[in-house]
């Protein structure tokens, strides 16, 4: 039994050993990535749902390609960039890259998308976004109101005074804020009314099972209509079926996102497909 226990202990210390290793490579890897010019954004367009089906905006999702280790998720890494500091340099960069090509699409195509941008807690707490936010939309000369912030409730949970000054300061410039994942994260709805949200993105794990889940297809109504009479605009995420919009439709659900529409695009695919085609 003693010898057993070794072996485990030798197993085990190897595993942490292999794992200690994989993750100081991907951290030098993440050092360089934006020196490198190793990061690029893709863009997925978001539809109306009512009257006619037009795409109104896009959310800008941030990839890596490493020299080192090829594509890696942003699941992987981002987690690894808040850890490390790194989401506030590439934080910026997405956030000033998004801006510019939303005017850039608004200047060549007439098309006045939204352009929505995932904030990480981090950058609320360890940076000023709204003197970040100011100088963007001024370099970029992109109007305030087409830029979303979509953070987490973990940016809202921590009920800080800085964090809620920040969020108000947005808003009174304009640019719009958005929930991300709701429902996935803690069960307190009182931050809906504190903090001045314009939107609501519903998880993709509440959609997944529609139209026929039960319990699914009660939370999803439930929550659209205390979404509307909260003033916010509902935008489904994940929306994979022709059935999953059709039922999202009939409950009134502002705007979906999803596979069934489109994957995320790269810019001249996103051009290609979504910004000269019948859409609108
Ligand atoms: P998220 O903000 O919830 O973004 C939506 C994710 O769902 C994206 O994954 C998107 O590719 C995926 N998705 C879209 N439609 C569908 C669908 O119909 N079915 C399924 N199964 N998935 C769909 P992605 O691009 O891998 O990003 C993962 C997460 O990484 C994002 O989740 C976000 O939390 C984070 N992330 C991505 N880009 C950034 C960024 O620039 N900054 C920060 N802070 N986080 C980012
Ligand atoms: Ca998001
Ligand atoms: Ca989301
Ligand atoms: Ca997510």
């Amino acid at each position: 039994a003693k010898d057993h226990g070794r072996d485990c202990f030798q197993f085990y210390t190897s595993v942490m050993h292999q794992h200690a290793k994989a993750r100081s490579v991907l951290e030098s890897a993440l050092h360089k990535a934006l020196s490198n010019r190793e990061l690029s954004l893709v863009y997925q367009p978001i539809f109306a749902q009512l009257g006619s089906a037009e795409v109104v905006g896009c959310e800008v999702l941030l990839r890596w390609k490493s020299e080192l280790l090829g594509h890696v998720s942003p699941e992987q890494f981002i987690p690894v960039c808040e850890e490390l500091g790194l989401i506030l340099p590439i934080g910026e960069w997405v956030l000033y890259h998004a801006c510019s090509q939303a005017k850039a699409w608004q200047d060549n195509y007439g098309n006045p998308l939204f352009i929505a941008v995932n904030v990480s807690s981090i950058q609320f707490k360890r940076q000023d976004m709204v003197e970040l936010v100011k100088k963007v939309l001024r370099d970029t000369k992109l109007e305030a109101k087409y830029l979303t912030l979509e953070i987490t409730e973990s940016v809202l949970v921590d009920n800080s005074d800085k964090i809620l000054a920040q969020l108000k300061a947005l808003r009174a410039l304009g640019v719009e804020l958005a929930i991300d994942d709701f429902g996935t994260g803690y069960s307190s709805l009182s931050y809906l009314k504190r903090f001045p949200l314009s939107k609501l993105k519903i998880d993709r794990t509440f959609i997944r099972d529609l139209p026929e889940d039960e319990e699914d297809k009660a939370l999803v109504s439930a929550i659209i209509l205390m979404a509307h009479k909260l003033n916010l605009k509902v935008i489904a995420e994940g929306v994979e079926t022709p059935a999953q919009c059709m039922f999202l439709k009939g409950l009134l659900c502002d705007m979906t996102q999803g596979y069934f529409h489109s994957k995320p695009l790269n810019q001249s695919d996103f051009e290609e497909n979504i910004l000269t085609t019948a859409y609108h």
